[in-house]
């Protein structure tokens, strides 16, 4: 699958019998992998058992749907700006922000905006960790790059200048895709001349 990424959102209608999800009462989320990307379901809980399919979900998990509020609008909460741009970026499918959009998930998900519902190994070994949005239910399938310690530093800071607003998501694409062919040439550079001087 092309796909590194991707957002669903939460149906407010059952996949099922097509009756409107129930404010505060069980619903199964489920996601279908196709080859056009990720399908998803939500269900009252009986309607998913009871609904037949020759097909296994790629994810599945219980939650409680909750009808959307009308927010007033006036407190701009740092973390809502922080959700806000996790959307932008996952909407943006850029290649060479895989590991900020990690990064800024695993911050949402500290900061109990979203919460984790599946982590998946595909066959290729790469992992998909699918999150959702406590308020309104919307899941974010995002690839864990398994970011290594030591590039970690450097991902945070792009993600605090993104959040800051001190970079625009082009500057921190372009550093990052840099870094990114950095690491590539000094990984080249270690299997075919292991003794070479480090470029800096
Ligand atoms: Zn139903």
């Amino acid at each position: 699958m092309a796909q590194d990424w991707n957002i669903k959102s939460r149906s407010h209608f059952c996949s099922v019998c097509a009756k409107p999800l129930v404010d505060r009462a069980p619903v199964v989320s489920a996601l279908k992998e196709t080859p056009e990307g990720y399908e998803r379901y939500d269900a009252h809980p009986e309607c998913w058992k009871a609904m037949e399919r020759d097909w296994q979900p790629f994810s599945q998990w219980d939650g409680v749907y909750l009808a959307p509020v009308k927010e007033e609008k006036k407190e701009p909460l740092k973390k809502e700006d922080a959700g806000e741009i996790l959307r932008k970026l996952v909407a943006l499918e850029d290649p060479a922000m895989k590991n900020v959009v990690y990064v800024l998930a695993v911050m949402l998900e500290r900061s109990k905006i979203l919460v984790e519902r599946d982590a998946k190994t595909l066959d290729d070994g790469s992992i998909r960790r699918v999150y959702e949005d406590r308020k309104n239910g919307d899941t974010f399938i995002i690839l864990d790059p398994r970011l290594r310690l030591e590039n970690l530093a450097e991902v945070q800071q792009q993600v605090v200048a993104l959040l800051s607003g001190t970079k625009t998501f082009g500057e921190v694409s372009a550093a990052e895709a840099e870094v990114e062919s950095r690491e590539q040439a000094s990984q080249e550079a270690r299997t075919t001349n292991g003794d070479g001087p480090k470029q800096a």
